[in-house]
């Protein structure tokens, strides 16, 4: 019995060892998040991030502290029907700005290598401004500098919409959408080579296969995909094919995997329509008042919780497509962008910013040493960066 209950303590001990080590590691870890779309979801419903928006949000500024989240780059983002977008993108870097003003002892915009080191020393959230979709500078090369200045420090060729200088991996790869030719044109090579002189990072998350190929053939800096997972593991319109993967492995680049559903697991798809289609009367209503079958759709998930919940996407498949990189094009090439708050279906456990913590338990657990989980979580990121100033 005696022996039954030191057996009982010695692993009491282990595990409680087992969840400081991996809770310290990543607290001294600098955790980088390179996609967070929290400012377009505070914009949409009159929120701020500055306020707690738990079982509202994925994310809120407290959120990002006690994920430990260290550099947060938060998107600019709006879809290509917006009509002044270079003028909504100023708007939502304001609202960050306004944000920043008023939280001074928690969160800080940074603009280079230096100043985001600063200002994680000092405990503060350092945070990034990310331009989601290429349409957002209007065709013009100083709406580009306006935003550099501004601190954009990547800008996402395309988002779903194609650019008129570079075609998105919705429009490639659907016919219907396609009115231009595929790629980019030569006005897109300039912008790649003006991002690349800036030290603006060249995001390929959204952007088709042509458009890829062309931007890899163009820039002279290492390139980020700020959002994205393995098309190999999951077929979805915009995840990376092997032979991307492994260009961006030999460019030095990183690929950011993110957390949505639909992108790591293969069977999604079938379960979302099916989701729809019991819920179609609604839907179409909703649809009606906003086109836009994004805003339906969190409509809908958010009414049907439960429904929602067991279609999430199993907690190890993350780790599925992170060790799949790996594997491909090793450790130095792997991050995470975890698309909060602009994905309605996240993979079971990691339902927001706070459930960062288990990304570094699952790795630990999964063999990585401190090294290279220090590298994932965000040390690969601050080399892309200071390579690119
Ligand atoms: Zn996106």
């Amino acid at each position: 019995m005696k022996l039954y209950f030191t057996f009982l303590s010695i692993t009491f001990l282990f595990f409680s060892a087992h969840a400081q080590s991996y809770q310290k590691l990543h607290n001294k870890a600098i955790v980088v998040d390179t996609h967070n779309d929290i400012l377009t979801t505070c914009l949409e419903h009159g929120y701020s991030f500055d306020q707690y928006l738990g079982g509202k949000t994925h994310s809120d500024l407290q959120r990002f502290g006690e994920g430990g989240i260290d550099v947060q780059i938060f998107s600019i983002w709006c879809d290509g029907k917006q009509l002044n977008p270079f003028s909504y993108a100023n708007r939502q870097i304001d609202t960050l700005y306004a944000t920043a003003a008023r939280n001074p002892g928690k969160m800080r915009i940074v603009k280079t290598y230096s100043e985001l080191l600063k200002a994680v020393h000092e405990k503060k959230l350092a945070a990034m401004i990310g331009v989601e979709g290429g349409h957002m500078i209007e065709n013009d090369i100083n709406k580009l500098d306006s935003l550099y200045k501004r601190g954009a420090r990547y800008m996402t060729l395309t988002w779903n919409n194609s650019s008129p200088w570079a075609t998105s991996a919705m429009e490639e790869t659907k016919d219907s959408l396609l009115h231009q030719p595929k790629g980019l044109n030569e006005f897109g090579k300039k912008i790649v080579r003006h991002m690349n002189e800036l030290g603006m990072l060249v995001d390929l998350s959204h952007v088709g296969d042509q458009t890829f190929w062309d931007a890899m053939g163009t820039t002279t800096k290492p390139v980020l995909a700020s959002h994205s997972c393995v098309y190999n593991l999951c077929p979805a319109f915009r995840n990376l094919k092997d032979d991307q993967i492994k260009a961006i492995g030999k460019n030095g680049g990183v690929i950011h995997l993110n957390f949505f559903s639909g992108f790591l697991d293969s069977t999604y798809n079938k379960k979302e329509k099916d989701f729809l289609k019991k819920h179609e009367e609604e839907r179409d209503s909703l649809l009606k008042k906003n086109p836009e079958p994004f805003f339906a759709n969190k409509y809908l998930s958010d009414k049907y919780k439960d429904e929602v919940e067991s279609m999430k996407a199993p907690f190890h498949l993350l780790f599925d497509h992170l060790d799949y990189i790996v594997k491909l094009i090793g450790v130095d090439h792997v991050g995470l962008g975890s698309d909060y708050d602009g994905i309605n279906s996240t993979p079971q456990q990691l339902n927001g910013v706070i459930d960062f913590p288990l990304i570094t338990k699952e790795l630990l657990a999964r063999g990585y040493s401190k090294k290279n989980i220090r590298k994932i979580l965000g040390g690969n990121f601050l080399r892309l960066l200071k390579a690119n100033e």
